[in-house]
């Protein structure tokens, strides 16, 4: 049984994210995808609706569960049993982050593995924070989104007007 466990903010999932996902669990037995619970002021969705948003939108992957996690993603790994650590990497602007912390995690555990995903070509350029402006700024998102997460993040979008 090999278990990874895919951490990030999700504020929104992407279908660059879901697309992670989906290779992810053709590659292990087992996928947690963790939503780090880190307090931040330009959050738009809460937890709760970034793990439902998640859970709507992998109904059709039968091996992926969705939790949520605060604290050392390395300690949360562990405590898991979790085998590796998936990433997702786009153009050369998350190498560098991605290969420090991948670092620092080998220091902190020489069990758990990190594991990148190349993103899709389609995808490379997509990122949650990309969703958000285009959301806010009252574009149309839909086409950059799973289909269910798009009245979760309008619902959001309501809440703040
Ligand atoms: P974090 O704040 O932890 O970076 P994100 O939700 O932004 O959280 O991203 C989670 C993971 O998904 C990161 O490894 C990120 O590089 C990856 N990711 C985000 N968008 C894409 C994409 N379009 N293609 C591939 N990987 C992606």
């Amino acid at each position: 049984m090999k278990l990874a466990v895919y951490p990030g903010s999700f504020d929104p999932p992407t279908l660059g994210h879901l697309d992670v996902i989906e290779r992810a669990s053709r590659l292990f037995d087992e996928i947690i995808v963790a939503v780090g619970r880190n307090v931040s002021k330009v959050a738009l969705l809460e937890t709760e609706e970034r793990m439902d948003a998640i859970r709507e939108s992998t109904r059709h992957l039968g091996n992926v569960r969705i939790d949520s996690f605060a604290g050392l993603l390395i300690d949360y790994a562990k405590q898991m049993k979790a085998d590796a650590v998936v990433r997702g990497l786009r153009a050369t602007s998350d190498f560098d982050y991605e290969f420090q912390m991948a670092m620092v995690n080998r220091r902190l555990d020489t069990d758990i593995e990190s594991v990148f995903l190349m993103t899709r070509w389609d995808y490379s350029y997509l990122s949650s924070s990309i969703v958000r402006e285009v959301a806010t700024l009252g574009g149309d998102f839909a086409n950059l989104v799973p289909t269910p997460v798009v009245p979760i993040v309008r619902k959001a979008l309501d809440r703040r007007r």
